[in-house]
């Protein structure tokens, strides 16, 4: 079982200054006691800063997203490179609101999947159904073919593999799935990295979407999630640290 991985995604919010109180905090809280793995993923300008605050910490520093290419004429993109070169360990891949906003398919997806290896990053790749498709029961085959188009742009000997499932309908919604929708989704991700990278030993299914410090302990509890993307709740340390709290001691101290 693979150790559990608690990430924020602040989006495109907070002032610097917050953001550098907020890293200090769950670094502070990162050197108390035993706990999950910890990523944080601020808005590119105050990656530097973020990444300074952290340092040293065993907390991640994470890009919300990358460009295809590793340079270039591409005005206002940032390329996997220059986030390794600031500290970044990973970089999120996939999420819903790129899909939504910025027409990233499939296709885009993948592109950004194997910059982020060409990088040294690991792609945490979200995937999720829409309301309408959930509705329609066709919420694994969503969620199988945006992971499988993203599994097949890891190398075929990747060692580590994330993956969020963030129900669209759940993001900023308050509205959560239920542990068993998650742990559904969960197994059919996890079974098809087992068939498509089965090198991948450390291999970590987070949910996503409205995950609270209320919510947070069900979830966490259950043996298919590995973690948590957290975005609305990770933009407080007292909310963040609460569902980092949540992660059960069972979970904790093994390695993948
Ligand atoms: C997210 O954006 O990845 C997310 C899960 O947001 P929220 O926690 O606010 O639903």
């Amino acid at each position: 079982m693979a150790r559990p991985l608690i990430a924020g995604n602040w989006k495109m919010n907070l002032r610097l200054s917050e953001a550098i109180s907020l890293a200090e905090a769950v670094r502070r809280e990162a050197e108390k006691a035993d706990g999950p793995d910890l990523l944080l993923c601020p808005p590119f300008p105050f990656l530097a800063a973020v990444g300074e605050a952290l340092r040293g910490s065993r907390v991640a520093l994470g890009a919300q997203t990358l460009h295809p290419e590793p340079k270039g004429a591409y005005t206002g993109e940032v390329a996997g490179e220059m986030l390794a070169e600031v500290g970044c360990r990973f970089a999120i891949v996939g999420h819903s609101e790129r899909r939504q906003h910025f027409r990233e398919d499939n296709a885009a997806v993948a592109a950004r999947v194997r910059a982020a290896h060409r990088a040294r990053l690991a792609a945490l790749v979200c995937v999720g159904e829409t309301l309408p498709e959930r509705e329609e029961g066709r919420t694994l085959e969503v969620v199988e073919r945006q992971a499988g188009a993203a599994l097949e742009a890891h190398p075929s000997d990747v060692a580590s593999v994330t993956v969020a499932y963030e129900p669209v309908w759940a993001i900023g919604t308050g509205r959560i799935a239920t542990v068993e929708q998650a742990a559904e989704a969960h197994q059919a991700i996890r079974r098809l990295v087992r068939e498509t990278r089965p090198s991948a030993r450390d291999v970590r299914v987070l949910y996503g979407g409205s995950v609270t410090p209320d919510t947070a302990p069900a979830l966490l509890a259950h043996p298919e999630v590995d973690g948590a993307l957290v975005g609305g709740a990770s933009l407080k340390a007292d909310s963040f640290l609460a569902i980092v709290r949540a992660v059960p001691k069972a979970r904790l101290g093994r390695s993948a």
